[in-house]
């Protein structure tokens, strides 16, 4: 996604939201009675843990906020889309997830993403919050798999101007480092301020020299391909990971309104850098992937964001992973 549409978005939608009286009164009631208080601590940290082959894989959520979807789905009227909110009972905004993913591969430790970081206002960043629940510390980090670079995947790469992943290695499309990283792109439609963060997050790491990019589908690392899908940005990647015959898919931003996008696979959003490129590249690799029964992660799909994809005639279904809480 796009941060400043995105807040921008989010935050309209919240002034017109009236201040929650009974919330406040209930607040109060709280307060005047604080031995009735519980040890209860704010909403936990989204940690969700599964295995893939010998693989730990842990989903870690960095937060979600309330997307507004009528400016952001393009090509569907706005009835449409309410009414495709109403059969989830859901409504515009979207609570939308922000999902990281964390791969324990014995001697490597590798993050798919590293969430908003400082840079999404009151929303996200709770990525560091998560990956100590999960029982990690950022040092321990070998490697980072970005998507994509939009400050929701890339942003918390820095921390008050310092590499939050010190020991960490960057693998990003080349595309992408290309793009936003270059000033001379901002006469080319890139943003200044994705430009700013871009710089402010990989750029020390740039510096460090620890920026790995990748221009093909390769083996970046034993088990791990980078998968060139630009469209939504010219250097967005899906990573498929694989062990003892198990894979795992991340697919960063292919997908972003699973209830609008699944039904109307051509809906693009306003944060797909290229609209027709983002478009074909969805429905090229959903095609490829429907029915397979390829286990998936997605950033914005409602966290943990993990299922399969199935076909269903022109449109697709999102059938997500059953609930597991065991060794
Ligand atoms: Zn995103």
């Amino acid at each position: 996604m796009k941060p400043h549409m995105l807040v921008l978005a989010a935050g309209l939608l919240f002034a017109a939201i009236p201040a929650g009286h009974a919330a406040e009164k209930a607040a109060a009631k709280v307060a005047d009675h604080p031995a009735t208080q519980s040890a209860a601590q704010p909403s936990a940290a989204g940690v969700y843990r599964f295995a893939v082959g010998d693989l730990r894989v842990t989903a870690l959520s960095d937060g979600t906020l309330p997307l507004g979807i009528k400016p952001l789905v393009q090509g569907l009227p706005p009835e449409r889309i309410d009414a495709l909110l109403a059969e989830r009972f859901e409504r515009d905004p979207l609570e939308t997830s922000i999902n990281a993913f964390l791969i324990d591969a014995g001697p490597r430790l590798l993050l798919v993403d590293t969430g908003a970081g400082q840079l999404f206002g009151p929303y996200g960043g709770k990525l560091p919050a998560s990956l100590a629940a999960a029982g990690y510390r950022p040092d321990q980090v070998t490697d980072i798999l970005l998507t994509h670079i939009h400050t929701d995947h890339s942003g918390g790469l820095a921390l008050d101007g310092r590499m939050a992943f010190p020991n960490a290695t960057v693998h990003v499309g080349q595309a992408d480092i290309d793009f936003f990283l270059d000033r001379a792109n901002l006469a080319r439609g890139l943003e200044p301020r994705l430009h700013d963060e871009a710089v402010a997050t990989v750029g020390p790491y740039l510096k460090a020299g620890k920026v790995k990019p990748f221009a093909e589908q390769s083996e970046i690392l034993p088990g791990v391909t980078a998968i060139p899908t630009p469209g939504h940005t010219p250097g967005h990647a899906f990573y498929r990971v694989a062990s003892r015959g198990e894979t795992i898919e991340f697919w960063g931003d292919i997908i972003h309104v699973g209830p609008v996008q699944f039904p109307h696979p051509d809906a693009t959003v306003a944060f797909d850098i290229d609209q027709d490129a983002a478009r074909a590249q969805r429905l090229k690799r959903f095609a490829q992937e429907a029915d397979s029964g390829q286990l998936t992660a997605a950033a914005h799909l409602g966290f943990p964001g993990l299922g399969r994809l199935r076909r269903d005639g022109e449109a697709y279904r999102w059938v997500p992973v059953e609930y597991r809480n065991r060794e």
